[in-house]
């Protein structure tokens, strides 16, 4: 029986442990802070933007948002990056992404404050994360590695497929997978667009991370008996009656073939978030000087 990976409780457990730290830090006279910058009009973003603040509230993290036009220029959001790594109310600086187009993304990663990059895209970060030796690590593919270690998914040994290689899911979730750690160890194949003959990759696999955004194009067909399905994908799809989510994978007939795989929405989304806050009271611990947290 395929077991339904569920995201939801394993991100309330995460978010209660990082309230636990929120409350051991204020003892220590730090309020962790995270500021959150938008700079766009699609309601996707609003809507991302808007969560992260809720689930700030919900563990005592304070919020900081600061809207900005979507035409507005560059130099703006440069300032803004720029005034928030200054502010010591604001342990991490979070630039909800796609950015305008006339905005170089970037250079955007590269304003903010290493030390204050909580979604770990920083090419500092991005170079420990590599090296085995991580700042943070991005959000959604550690927020996955949670959901693995979860569900006592083993990853030492196993064959996993990362489908997508994209700097802020497919990379950094293959780099994770190989890290020689507890949840790391596994033999990884990342596939992209350009990859040949996918299903015979997929079938080979133990685990496998879809995060190609094209909804629904792993189908149960393509997978092995017993592999353990992680669907990263949000696509926004129309029905008869509007529009609903769907992940990357074909829930139904994938269900048919996996051992375990989440479900979209409540599986790896709530996770993306509650990584978020666990990063930015880290932050603030070290950037006070506060004994860390333990970290996983
Ligand atoms: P990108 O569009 O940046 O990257 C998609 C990747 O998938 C690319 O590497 C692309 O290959 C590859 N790809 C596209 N089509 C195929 C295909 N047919 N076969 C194999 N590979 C393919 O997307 P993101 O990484 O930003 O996001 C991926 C998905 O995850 C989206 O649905 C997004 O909404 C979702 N997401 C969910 C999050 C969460 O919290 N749950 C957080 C972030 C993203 P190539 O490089 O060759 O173009």
């Amino acid at each position: 029986m395929t077991e339904i990976i569920d995201g939801e409780a394993v991100a309330a457990d995460v978010r209660d442990a990082v309230a636990a730290e929120v409350t051991r830090l204020s003892d220590r006279g730090v309020e962790p802070g995270l500021a959150t910058v938008l700079m766009s009009d699609d309601p996707a973003s609003e809507t991302y933007v808007s969560m992260k603040q809720r689930d700030c509230e919900e563990v005592g993290i304070e919020s900081v948002h600061v809207e900005l036009d979507a035409d507005a220029p560059a130099s703006e959001l440069y300032e803004t990056i720029d005034d928030l790594n200054g502010r010591g109310d604001v342990h991490g600086v979070l630039v909800q992404l796609p950015v305008p187009a006339h905005v170089d993304k970037r250079s955007v990663l590269r304003r903010i404050d290493p030390e204050k990059d909580v979604d770990g895209f920083h090419p500092e970060n991005v170079g420990r994360l590599v090296a085995g030796d991580a700042r943070f690590k991005p959000c959604t593919p550690h927020g996955v590695q949670k959901l693995l270690a979860a569900y006592d998914v083993e990853t030492e040994g196993a064959d996993a497929v990362v489908v997508g290689r994209s700097n802020i899911v497919g990379k950094p979730m293959a780099n994770l997978l190989i890290q020689k750690t507890d949840q790391g160890n596994a033999t990884t194949t990342v596939c992209h667009s350009r990859t040949e003959d996918l299903e015979t990759k997929l079938r080979a696999a133990d685990i496998v991370v879809a995060a190609a955004g094209v909804p629904e194009m792993i189908t149960g067909d393509m997978l092995s008996e017993d592999t353990v399905v992680i669907d990263v994908g949000i696509n926004r799809v129309e029905t008869d009656e509007g529009s609903e989510l769907v992940g990357d994978v074909d829930f139904e007939s994938a269900t048919e073939k996996a051992s375990a795989i989440t479900p979209v929405p409540g599986g790896v989304g709530p996770m993306t978030i509650a990584v978020l806050l666990a990063n930015t009271v880290t932050a603030a611990a070290r950037i006070h000087g506060v004994a860390e947290p333990a970290r996983s």
